[in-house]
């Protein structure tokens, strides 16, 4: 911190006359769930939380951190795995809910659109697209929590990004505010426009730092009238990539989801989570589960059954079930979704957010598994997640019956060696979560030189006196 600013009282009484006492926050007990992220990885200070109410009053707060020489951190839902919407606690930092923002302003499914404000929650998206029957198709393990503004402003995937892409490919337009307070409006429904450059993509994956989105645009789909679900049990990664060639070739974008687990992770999930079970009768060293939606009510079906003969025909599947109710579809999830909270429960565990050309990928998970293991002996490799889109979720969990202080004294020296394999394959070493304030040194260090200058520049331009989330991604 550089410049002084005004004292604390002074702060919190001037944000009180402009949006009232209730929204702005001061006491710790208030103020503590906004200081830390969900998995308690990150916690900071902050002189207050406010939480404006509609666009005008988070310019009007912008307006006022600038001429006191404050810093603004926005925050959504505070999900995110990077660190991002927590402060640093550099005691200049105050933040800026968008909670109460939570309004669905319209939805127009003639344009196959929906305008939203920034604090309206995944799911509840997801609700009012089928409610219009359309399909929102962003999903993720914290839909319930996370909000349109947060999966905007850390370009958020999920599990359908294979099919629909990730959120960047599904917004069309958005209201920003910026750091001396102006608002862009940019909430435009429109699916061709060349007029000029491609603002709205500079601010989605941003992470606040040049800007704050308040409402944005987003795309609807019909609504799939059937849906199936498979869970498949394999000998390796490499049959994993030929049995996804195969269903891409049958389905195209009808495969919406294409997961991949190894044993490892499975055996977590049914030690660690109630009411699971192993979905194939034998063992198998690989799974995967994967989804096809059609607009035909046997289409989905149909495809699944073709797909799967064929796979287990040429041999790269070796058995598969298919889920016969919602409710098995639900079980075959939550074998997916639970791999964070078992991996927890397992005990300590080293983490990377990967991607890499799907022709490396097999090859990464064989070199980097191969290595970790002269590196700590009895290291268990848990590479699981989005196959279909290259992106692992690279972690490794520390040996058993260990309390994994082998496996915390060597995480620098796994994050270098992954880093390498990746970066050799002309990966990213962050698919998904983004950097926040994790990975910030990493990305400054790995990142091509002139597109580093570039994204300076950018901030520079838009945030010349470092308001917006400061100590975040650049
Ligand atoms: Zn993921």
């Amino acid at each position: 911190m550089t410049e002084n600013h005004a004292p604390a009282d002074a702060v919190i009484l001037g944000l009180r006359g402009l949006m009232g006492d209730a929204h702005v926050l001061d006491r710790a007990d208030e103020m503590s769930p906004y200081l830390t992220d969900w998995r308690k990885r990150f916690t900071g200070s902050a002189l207050c939380v406010v939480r404006p109410g509609s666009t005008a009053e988070v310019s009007s707060v912008v307006q006022f951190v600038a001429q006191h020489g404050l810093a603004i951190v926005p925050q959504g839902g505070n999900t995110g795995l990077v660190g991002g919407s927590v402060p640093l606690g550099r005691g200049d930092e105050i933040i800026l809910s968008l909670a109460r923002m939570n309004t669905i302003r319209e939805v127009d499914p003639r344009s196959d659109v929906m305008v939203v404000e920034a604090g309206v929650t995944l799911a509840a998206v997801q609700q009012a697209a089928e409610t219009a029957d359309r399909l929102f198709p962003l999903s993720l393990a914290s839909e319930g929590t996370a909000t349109i503004g947060g999966v905007i402003g850390t370009n958020a995937g999920g599990t359908a990004v294979l099919a629909y892409g990730n959120m960047r490919d599904l917004v069309l337009g958005l209201e920003v505010v910026l750091a001396d307070g102006r608002i862009w409006n940019g909430l435009g429904k429109l699916r061709k426009d060349n007029a000029g450059y491609d603002l709205r993509n500079m601010f989605i994956g941003s992470e606040g730092t040049l800007g704050i989105v308040t409402a944005a645009v987003v795309k609807l789909f019909p609504a799939p009238k059937s849906r199936a679900t498979c869970v498949c049990g394999l000998a390796s990664p490499d049959d994993a990539l030929a049995f996804l060639q195969i269903a891409k070739a049958a389905a195209g974008t009808s495969l919406t989801t294409f997961e991949l687990i190894p044993r490892l992770g499975l055996d977590l999930v049914l030690k660690h989570i109630p009411n699971t079970r192993d979905p194939i009768f034998e063992e198998h060293a690989w799974y995967v589960l994967l989804e096809f939606s059609s607009q035909s009510t046997d289409g989905a079906d149909a495809l699944a059954q073709a797909v799967m003969m064929e796979a287990v025909d040429k041999a790269y599947v070796e058995d598969g079930v298919f889920a016969v109710s919602l409710e098995q579809r639900d079980d075959f999830w939550r074998l997916r979704e639970s791999l964070p909270e078992a991996q927890t429960r397992e005990g300590y565990s080293v983490k990377h957010d990967i991607s890499v050309p799907l022709d490396c990928l097999a090859d990464l998970i064989a070199a980097v598994s191969a290595e970790a293991q002269t590196m700590i002996e009895g290291i268990r490799p848990l590479p699981f997640g989005h196959l279909g889109d290259g992106n692992l979720h690279f972690n490794f969990q520390s040996p058993e019956g260990t309390d994994g202080s082998d496996l915390k004294a060597h995480a620098g020296a796994l994050h270098a060696m992954v880093y390498r394999y990746v970066l050799a394959m002309k990966g990213s070493i962050s698919a998904e979560h983004g950097i926040g304030q994790v990975k910030r040194a990493q990305l400054a260090a790995t990142k091509d030189p002139v597109g580093l200058d570039m994204m300076r520049k950018l901030k520079a331009a838009l945030d010349p006196d470092g308001r917006l989330n400061p100590g975040k991604v650049i």
